[in-house]
């Protein structure tokens, strides 16, 4: 199969944009600016240090330098988060979060456009999966907000988490290339170990990142205790069982040494029992892991509760009393619709899109 030539040029790394150059006889240092110039974010009429006709030529070619605009920013009253909407070069809208801690800025990205996992609380699987996000558009959305914040340095993105709408091992090639992109020195150069990528428990390609190489913080999103709870609540489970994934994050935990992260979303009077505490330090005992816990967010077009703060505490103390670490997560931007999906949602409402 030939795969057809991507014109986003964020898509390519720093070797595909001196191969691009010489192709328009420009040698290679000519290439390492233009590189520079697109993880700045800057549009082709900033770059001043290149020659006019190169980027006149490029332009005439079709080639785009960024694929992510952000098109509104919501910040919260409560704390520091800002939610983002960006919008892509074909007008599809997706989501993004920047969480500011004491040891960095974290920005929660989106893989896809939709998803097609139907979780059943989540907001981004509500349309089905529209499309997936190719590498240079998953970068793009770093490369967006470090160009608000003015730049790099202590106001740039430190911490990346692939959280956002979608599900990153369905979108596996792209995500893998975005993972080099992200912590090329010469680009945006994030360190490998402040990435995570967070996954439903597609355990195949939980394999597969590990054999290629791949060792990003992994979170499973776990919420349910056993195989039946979690077949009514993630669809995914229908394919992978609980221990199908035990044995895949124990493969990823040998091949990368990577602690892994189980997430727990907590649904009022569903997965948030005394006996699902025990049935859950059962399921991760002996595993090198973490547990977070985080009240559920309500979607209305799911309509299921988060656990009140009381059945939060008391489950995490159970699991603590079991040996197994588990934090309780704040809720952050919750008055800006948070979680997944649900403020893309808002905007097309909004805008009648
Ligand atoms: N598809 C990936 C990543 C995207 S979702 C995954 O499943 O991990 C990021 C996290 O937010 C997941 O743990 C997801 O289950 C959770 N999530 C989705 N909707 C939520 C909601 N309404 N409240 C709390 N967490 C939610």
């Amino acid at each position: 199969m030939i795969m057809e030539e991507t014109k986003l040029l964020t898509d390519k790394s720093l070797e595909e944009i001196e191969k691009l150059a010489a192709d328009y006889g420009q040698p290679k240092f000519r290439a390492r600016q233009l590189f520079e110039w697109l993880s700045k974010g800057k549009d082709f009429d900033a770059m001043s240090n290149l020659p006019k006709a190169f980027i006149q030529s490029l332009k005439d070619d079709g080639y785009k330098p960024c694929g992510v605009e952000v098109h509104r920013q919501f910040k919260s009253q409560k704390d520091e988060t800002v939610k983002y909407i960006y919008k892509l070069n074909d007008g599809n809208l997706i989501e993004g979060v920047l969480m500011k801690y004491k040891y960095g800025n974290t920005l929660c990205v989106s893989t896809q456009v939709g998803c097609r996992m139907n979780c059943s609380f989540c907001a981004s699987g509500l349309d089905g999966l529209i499309r997936n996000l190719s590498a240079g558009e998953i970068l793009g959305q770093v490369i967006a907000v470090n160009a608000l914040n003015g730049g790099e340095g202590s106001r740039g993105v430190t911490n990346i988490v692939l959280m956002g709408s979608g599900e990153p091992l369905d979108n596996y090639d792209n995500v893998c290339k975005f993972l080099s992109l992200a912590s090329d020195e010469r680009g945006l150069n994030v360190s490998k170990r402040n990435v995570s990528l967070s996954t439903c428990g597609l355990c195949d390609n939980i394999r597969r990142l590990a054999d290629d190489g791949y060792s990003p913080t992994l979170t499973i999103s776990l919420h349910a205790p056993n195989d039946e709870m979690r077949r009514q609540i993630m669809p995914i489970a229908k394919k992978y069982s609980i221990s199908d994934i035990i044995s895949a994050v124990k493969y990823y935990f040998d091949k990368t040494g990577r602690r892994i992260i189980f997430e727990y979303s907590m649904i009022a009077g569903k997965n948030d029992t005394p006996e699902c505490a025990r049935q859950l330090a059962d399921v991760v005992k002996g595993l090198a892991c973490h547990v977070n816990l985080i009240p559920l967010n309500y979607v209305k077009e799911r309509g299921l509760d988060g656990s009140s703060k009381k059945d939060v505490y008391r489950f995490m103390a159970m699991l603590e009393s079991r040996g197994v670490s588990a934090t309780v997560r704040r809720s952050m931007g919750s008055d800006i619709d948070g979680a997944c999906g649900q403020l893309r949602r808002k905007i097309l409402e909004d805008e009648n899109l």
